[in-house]
């Protein structure tokens, strides 16, 4: 539950302490969703006449293949917000960084929020570790478990002098 009624929060700020599942429908397709529910915390507070400022932080966990072998990987992620929420018409709320509460909102839904901070703080893509040695691309094996046994790489521009040198023999 990540809903907060507007008009508690007129007489007082409210702990925010929450979580948002991967299944929410919040998200959307092609989002990299957290692996497990993400934990939302932190104080919303009234900031001004019609205007809210969410403090907090969100923690989770995302995972993926690593990017060179393919290996599953997790990694964590914590990020602090901050957050303001301010009514339509008010200044504020064309600020890019601010969210527009339309003016006869009962409630503030901090789940869209919390999707664009994740998204933002989650990593791109993922690696193993720094120096993961990748899969052979002839053969398919780890490499990180040692060298697979296929012959080196050589580079096709020596091949096409050496097929030149041979045939002039
Ligand atoms: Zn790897
Ligand atoms: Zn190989």
């Amino acid at each position: 539950m990540l809903s907060y009624d507007i008009r508690q929060l007129e007489r007082e700020a409210v702990r925010v302490d929450g979580e948002l599942a991967p299944g929410d429908p919040v998200w959307a397709e092609g989002d990299l969703v957290p692996s497990e529910p993400l934990h939302v915390t932190g104080r919303l507070s009234k900031a001004g006449h019609g205007r809210y400022y969410w403090s907090g932080r969100i923690e989770g966990a995302a995972s993926g293949a690593c990017r060179r072998c393919l290996a599953d990987v997790s990694s964590a992620v914590a990020e602090d917000v901050h957050v303001l929420y301010a009514e339509a018409g008010d200044e504020v709320a064309e600020d890019p960084d601010a969210y527009r509460l339309p003016s006869n909102a009962q409630v503030i839904d901090l789940r869209p929020a919390v999707r664009e901070q994740w998204l933002l703080s989650a990593p791109s893509f993922f690696l193993c570790r720094e120096d993961c040695q990748g899969l052979c691309a002839r053969c398919g094996a780890d490499l990180n478990a040692g060298p697979c046994g296929c012959p080196p790489e050589t580079d096709s521009r020596w091949d096409a002098l050496r097929s030149l040198r041979d045939a002039s023999r």
